[in-house]
């Protein structure tokens, strides 16, 4: 990617308050495969997250030194402390927030962009739209799930913010957010039995879970609960939480993504579960998902 010099500190967010639009300063203009990665001081911009991706990079539209470019993709760029090469995404070897690192969001472009030159930033606010109701759905699916299988545990285990056993943070292997839902893998293997989960009859069970699942959503998304997501500092990696007002109280999860602004925005929504390989797969729809129902 080249030396990229200047760059010691983190970028900072404005995405996680729901912002789409801003202005900054072009610190660097390294080149990619096929393009640019244009890194700014400051982004509304959310880019995919390379330790736990579960929610895709934005999309949109850059414009500096007279030109408007498309930005084909977002990506989470890291600098090694001390300086030297902006590695990308997988490339990463350092874990999300590691001390020392420059955790930067990258912005894909087309053509090279001057530094220091003042960047007009847009985020593509359907397709952002169509993410943040897909992730909150997600996270209410998550603490739904945990309820509809907490008379499955026979052990204590880590409870989730609303008191139930946390069967999504101990069982869940990959999460994927789409407009308006997610792909949430689920794995029932031998550590998840040995620290009490009860698997047995689960799979012809599994019907009753979403018909539980879907009913809860379905008070939570009426309550029209406000959703906001908490963040200790701007930087990109800062630990964020979503915060979730519910009627049976504070839903909160560590979560580095965007989210609508009350539980009403989603509209209906609904899960399918399926059987797969030791375990199974949610499907979580919504009024603007592209997870089509069956
Ligand atoms: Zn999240």
């Amino acid at each position: 990617m080249g030396e990229v010099v200047g760059i010691g500190e983190s970028t900072q967010v404005t995405f996680p308050a729901g912002d789409t639009a801003g202005r900054s300063r072009v610190l660097a203009s390294v080149p990619l495969d096929g393009g640019y990665g244009v890194v700014v001081a400051r982004t509304p911009f959310h880019p995919l997250d390379h330790t736990w991706p579960d929610q895709p990079g934005d999309i949109g539209v850059l414009r500096a030194d007279g030109v408007e470019m498309r930005v084909v993709d977002c990506l989470t760029g890291a600098v090694p402390p001390g300086g030297g090469e902006l590695l990308l995404g997988e490339e990463i070897p350092a874990r999300r927030g590691d001390e020392g690192w420059a955790w930067l969001v990258v912005h894909e472009v087309e053509r090279m962009v001057p530094e220091g030159n003042e960047a007009v930033l847009a985020v593509d606010e359907e397709r952002r739209a169509g993410l943040s109701a897909g992730h909150t759905a997600c996270h209410l699916m998550a603490l739904a799930l945990n309820a509809a299988l907490a008379e499955r545990w026979r052990k204590d285990v880590r409870a989730d913010s609303l008191g139930r056993p946390d069967f999504d943070q101990l069982a869940i292997v990959s999460s994927r957010i789409v407009p308006g839902g997610s792909r949430d893998v689920y794995r029932i293997g031998k550590s998840l039995r040995k620290k009490g989960f009860v698997a047995d009859g689960l799979e012809e069970e599994l019907p009753e879970v979403a018909k539980a699942v879907n009913e809860t959503l379905a008070g939570w998304v009426a309550a029209d609960g406000p959703v906001q997501v908490v963040s200790p500092s701007p930087a990109l990696t800062a630990r964020r939480t979503w915060r979730c007002e519910l009627p049976e109280g504070t839903g909160e999860i560590p979560c580095g993504g965007t989210h609508v602004q009350r539980t009403g925005a989603l509209g209906p929504v609904a899960v399918r579960i399926e059987p797969e390989d030791g375990g199974f797969v949610v499907e979580t729809y919504g009024a603007h998902s592209s997870i089509a129902p069956s």
